[in-house]
């Protein structure tokens, strides 16, 4: 075991750190030395309601605290996560992998941008407005059953929690049994900021919990990021119950180089994009689309730009690609990179074998294929490993059939000679966001899927409203 051995054994419920009735534990792997880094409680279906019930309990006063101060207290839990932010940077490095390059920037970052988001929304948010001869009130769904996935642990949790404390909800935060530790530290600045008792509760553990919280009668709303198959299960849950369920799900988005486009640029851009956070990431471009005739082009550029994705040891400053979260995950891209090659892609960058040099952890080399047909399992699969596919096409329609051909349409991209002919194309996309030549992320604008990418949308108003009900007055 690592020396800086991080072991939780309460849960936090109420507006206290209090022991779970149940007393199993999960360990937490550093995927980059496989050592235990950390221990933590898995609740149980009583803490699950404990938590519910303190979630309950506070519901109606925090619906009832004006937007302002709300906003003070989102305001509260922004500062007190900005004064931990190397701890919440050093614990994604170390319980995900992330280098330490992104870990500040975009891990922690993120979210401190979205809560601030939020503070400013709630200062201009009309939570009733007057249709006719009706007075509209935009009410809180209640208690919410935050579900989170392991590929961006604390950005995950605060772009649900920001929101749903913002429309005047309750939380209830499960982060994914992974990478549990950054919830830890969120908890602590929702204590430090001072949050009322029960707005914000944790309960860590596996499938059971999120189950639990999932089917709890007193659990008004899941929220919930991860991967397809969970999502239809909670969606089922939720049916069954008439319960509401916004799901964030998986992504194969396209990035398209259309005629005329900077190719160059957007290879480059493509590959930053997917070699981010190792590939798990679930709005990542991880087919790059380009005309037939320049396919070999496009495999030359590729190959030079990975080769400055340096993999390795994610403390590391100079290193762009580190490990991924588990030996799991690792087996399931080290398949789908050999059935790439058995179904006759090209090999630009990468492959199966380890990363020299590396003898332990989780680590996949920084994979490009060209010459991809549209059909095969590495272009329709959501891989969420370092791999990109390279596919051709031969004119704009069959560009616009690819990209639109998978289950999936979260996020994607459009390179072309000018804005008018890339948005143009983008329109035709069934695709949740589209960066339009390189047009940057936006924490105001909304984020999610079309098709089985899921239902709902997060970030900024459209994020806020999936955790409100409306009632209409008619006067
Ligand atoms: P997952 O869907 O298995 O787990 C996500 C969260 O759901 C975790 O907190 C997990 O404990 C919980 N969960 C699992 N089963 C549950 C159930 N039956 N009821 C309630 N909660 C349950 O995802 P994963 O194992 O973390 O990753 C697997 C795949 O999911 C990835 O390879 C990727 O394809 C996808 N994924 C997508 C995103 C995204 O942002 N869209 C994020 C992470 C993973």
């Amino acid at each position: 075991m690592e020396a800086s051995l991080r072991r939780h054994d309460t849960i936090y419920v109420g507006g206290e750190w209090i022991k779970p009735a149940n007393t199993d534990t999960i360990e937490v792997i550093n995927p980059a030395t496989e050592q235990v880094i950390g221990v933590v409680p898995a609740g149980g279906p009583e803490d699950v309601d404990a938590a519910v019930a303190a979630a309950r309990g506070a519901a109606d006063e925090w619906a009832a605290t004006p937007p302002d101060k709300r906003a003070a207290h989102l305001a509260e839990l922004r500062d007190a996560l900005n004064t931990h932010r190397r701890t919440a940077a050093m614990l994604v490095t170390s319980e995900l992998g992330a280098p330490v390059r992104i870990a500040d920037r975009v891990h922690v970052g993120t979210p401190i941008d979205v809560l601030d988001s939020y503070v400013e929304l709630l200062s201009t948010y009309e939570f009733h407005e007057r249709i006719g001869h009706s007075l509209v009130l935009s009410e809180p769904v209640g208690v919410v059953g935050a579900i989170a996935p392991w590929n961006y642990p604390l950005h995950q949790a605060v772009v649900k929690i920001a929101a749903a404390l913002a429309a005047g909800c309750t939380v209830i935060l499960k982060p994914a049994e992974e990478t549990p530790l950054n919830a830890f530290l969120l908890a602590e600045a929702v204590h430090e900021a001072g949050l009322p008792a029960g707005v914000f509760n944790l309960v860590p553990g596996g499938p059971a919990v999120g189950e639990s919280l999932t089917c709890h009668e007193s659990v008004d709303m899941v929220s919930f990021t991860g991967s397809t198959a969970v999502g239809k299960r909670i969606g089922e849950l939720c049916g069954k119950q008439i319960k509401r369920a916004s799901l964030e799900l998986g992504g194969k988005s396209a990035s398209v180089a259309l005629p005329g486009g900077d190719l160059a640029t957007a290879v480059k851009v493509t590959v930053a994009n997917v070699m981010l956070n190792s590939g798990q990431t679930c709005s990542a471009w991880t087919r790059l689309l380009v005309p037939n005739e320049r396919m070999d082009e496009a495999a030359d550029i590729a190959r030079s730009v990975v080769a400055r994705y340096t993999c390795g040891d994610p403390l590391d400053p100079e290193t762009r690609v580190g490990p991924l979260v588990s030996e799991a995950q690792r087996a399931r891209v080290l398949r789908e990179i050999q059935t790439g090659t058995m179904q006759g892609a090209q090999l630009v960058a990468g492959g199966e074998e380890p990363p020299p040099g590396l003898d332990r952890g989780y680590y996949v080399r920084p994979t490009v294929f060209s010459h991809v047909r549209p059909d095969a399992t590495i272009a329709v699969e959501e891989i969420f490993g370092p791999v990109l596919s390279i596919i051709g096409y031969a004119d704009r329609d069959e560009a616009l059939w690819i990209a639109n051909g998978t289950e999936y349409g979260l996020a994607g991209a459009v390179w072309a000679a000018d804005e008018e002919s890339a948005v143009a194309f983008a329109r035709q996309l069934k695709t949740g966001q589209v960066d339009i030549n390189g047009g940057r992320f936006n924490v105001l604008a909304p984020f999610g899927g079309y098709k089985r990418s899921g239902i709902g949308r997060e970030f900024g108003r459209h994020g806020l409203e999936e955790f409100l009900e409306y009632k209409s007055l008619q006067l």
